[in-house]
């Protein structure tokens, strides 16, 4: 069987995991949490990121930091995960869906302003497929209307805009480190803050409303409750996994962007006879081969498609169900102007198979069977 997601390993993990079991310490914020934090803050240039235990805690850290206030919205697409959208509803606010671009399936932002009212407190961009949305004009629309820009790069984790790292561009970026991510620890995840001087605020709340990171930085003799807050930190032992991977991060990068344009060469003859299309990645978007999609003519084809594909064992996936449709999304939040492609684009898109150490006759067998389907 053709597997759609095979987590990855590079080698230490096991090694790094007996450490920090000899460490003595298993709770947060040891020496392996400060090795992986450090090694974003070098490999993206962000002033300080903070390891969580999920990309959805990352996100609800970065709601929280918003100082939301009943009633105020927040703009994000609906073709997105629920946890992008479950932050802000938890954080208090209201969700204002905005249209998707059918080339990256990103939040348009030429439909972004029209959907701000004096109540719009955030823009929240997702980076589909590790893809980054159209930076420099959302950060200008956001500085024009005085907003602040949260970007869900959980799978943009080693992905650049114009050279700049995913999640460093807005006021807070979050990653996953979930299982299905390109790099991971199981469940994990970081946040990523633009200005320091929200780092103290944000490992109280990380650190159940104390300040105990501090305290294990030597600076005070004890710790207290200061802000409300929760647990948001994951354990030694997730983050010494974690770390294995960040060593071997361009090792991880590479395989995955090999098979990443094997797929977009094999497939591209069938794009050209107009069976389907596949991704084109912006000029100034450096990906990282988090995800390979192809887009069938419709639901009914895709459907078709991944059942074919099912029945020959190779494994592939739909994706979300735009969020605007879904019950929660009704209660909580509102879809503004037309629904041009969310909803189309969204129903006609497969994932494949896609993921490190991925052999290539395994990503031939795919992409030939894919031919058979279409009859070629
Ligand atoms: C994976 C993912 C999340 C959630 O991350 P977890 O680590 O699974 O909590 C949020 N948003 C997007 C776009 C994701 O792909």
């Amino acid at each position: 069987m053709i597997r759609f997601h095979v987590p990855p390993a590079t080698g230490n993990e096991l090694l790094y995991i007996q450490q920090a079991i000899e460490n003595g310490t298993l709770c947060g914020d040891g020496p392996f949490t400060k090795k992986c934090q450090q090694w974003i803050e070098e490999n993206t240039g962000t002033p300080k990121a903070l390891l969580t235990g999920s990309g959805t805690h990352a996100l609800e850290m970065a709601a929280l930091l918003c100082d939301l206030k009943g009633g105020d919205e927040v703009i994000l697409p609906s073709f997105t995960f629920s946890s992008t959208a479950n932050a802000f509803v938890l954080a208090g606010a209201k969700l204002v869906f905005v249209d998707i671009r059918p080339d990256t399936m990103n939040i348009d932002e030429k439909k972004i302003e029209d959907a701000i009212t004096l109540k719009t407190k955030v823009i929240c961009v997702v980076h589909y497929a590790g893809v980054s949305c159209e930076m420099d004009v959302i950060m200008d629309i956001a500085k024009r209307h005085g907003l602040l820009v949260v970007e869900d790069a959980a799978q943009g984790v080693m992905s650049f805009y114009k050279g700049r790292a995913l999640g460093t561009i807005g006021d807070f970026g979050c990653f996953s480190f979930h299982d299905t991510k390109n790099y991971t620890m199981g469940e994990g995840g970081a946040i990523l803050l633009k200005d320091p001087k929200n780092a103290e605020r944000a490992e109280i709340l990380r650190e159940k409303g104390t300040d105990r990171s501090k305290f294990l930085r030597g600076q005070i003799d004890k710790y207290s409750w200061r802000a409300y807050g929760s647990s948001y930190l994951p354990s030694e032992l997730s983050a010494a996994y974690l770390l294995a991977q960040l060593d071997e991060a361009d090792k991880i990068n590479e395989n995955r962007l090999a098979s990443w344009r094997r797929y977009q060469e094999l497939l591209a003859p069938l794009e050209e006879q107009g069976k389907v299309e596949i991704p084109h990645i912006p000029a100034e978007c450096q990906h990282n081969a988090h995800m390979f999609w192809v887009k069938a003519k419709d639901l009914e084809e895709r459907t078709a498609l991944i059942s074919y594909l099912r029945e020959r064992d190779i494994r592939s996936q739909f994706h979300y169900v735009p969020l605007h449709s879904a019950i929660a999304g009704k209660k909580y939040g509102r879809f503004h102007g037309e629904d041009q492609w969310t909803t189309r684009e969204s129903s006609r898109l497969v994932r494949l198979p896609m993921y490190y150490n991925m052999r290539p006759e395994d990503l031939e067998v795919v992409v030939k069977t894919i031919y058979q389907f279409y009859r070629i």
